[in-house]
């Protein structure tokens, strides 16, 4: 693992990954800890923004009947149906102004845990000439996850903020397990205290 300051510059992005209500502790799909994502990202968003740097906010967007809730056969119980208030961001967010929205899962029957995965994601950062990715929120065991090895495999560098995530841990050391195959594949994880500005 790599240690040290990573100073930003152009070509940075940082992507916030569903910090969503439904994912917070009370919700209906809480990851536990999962709020303590919130201050760490804010903090690294004002860093962004401040640098002139773009911050991306994606979303679980999922119609009443989608295919991964229990109800339909699928593993998790109903979450971030459109439009409810489980699926809005998490109201302390603080995302810089002109943040880009993705929204992922939004057909019944396809589930989505990468941002990518069915969104103009990789569009939008081909257009930003987006070099290195910056990647936190929840969880890091599934939506991280998947997201972390879709960017690598669009060739971008990958920096996942490791305080700016929560594991679901459905087998205990899940999380763990997920960062540690990131770092294998070329993922470099980062604290927030690590990044500066340009
Ligand atoms: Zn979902």
């Amino acid at each position: 693992m790599t240690t040290g300051s990573l100073r930003l510059r152009k070509g940075d992005v940082l992507l916030v990954v569903d910090v969503q209500n439904d994912f917070l502790p009370g919700g209906a799909l809480a990851v536990p800890g999962g709020d303590a994502v919130i201050p760490v990202l804010d903090t690294c968003a004002e860093k962004f923004d401040r640098c002139g740097l773009p911050v991306i906010a994606s979303r679980d967007w999922h119609p009443g009947d989608h295919c991964s809730f229990r109800e339909q056969g699928g593993p998790w119980p109903v979450h971030c149906v459109a439009g409810t208030h489980g699926a809005e961001l998490a109201a302390t967010l603080a995302l810089p102004r002109g943040s880009a929205l993705v929204s992922k899962a939004t057909e019944r029957d396809r589930d989505a845990y990468s941002a990518f995965q069915g969104t103009d994601l990789g569009e939008r950062l081909k257009h930003l000439h987006c070099r290195r990715l910056f990647i936190g929120g929840l969880a890091t065991d599934y939506c991280v996850r998947a997201t972390a090895l879709d960017a690598l495999a669009a060739g971008l560098e990958v920096i996942v903020l490791e305080d700016a995530v929560r594991a679901v841990d459905a087998h205990p050391g899940d999380g763990e397990r997920a960062l540690a195959e990131l770092a294998s594949r070329g993922a470099r994880l980062a604290r927030l205290d690590e990044v500066h500005g340009g």
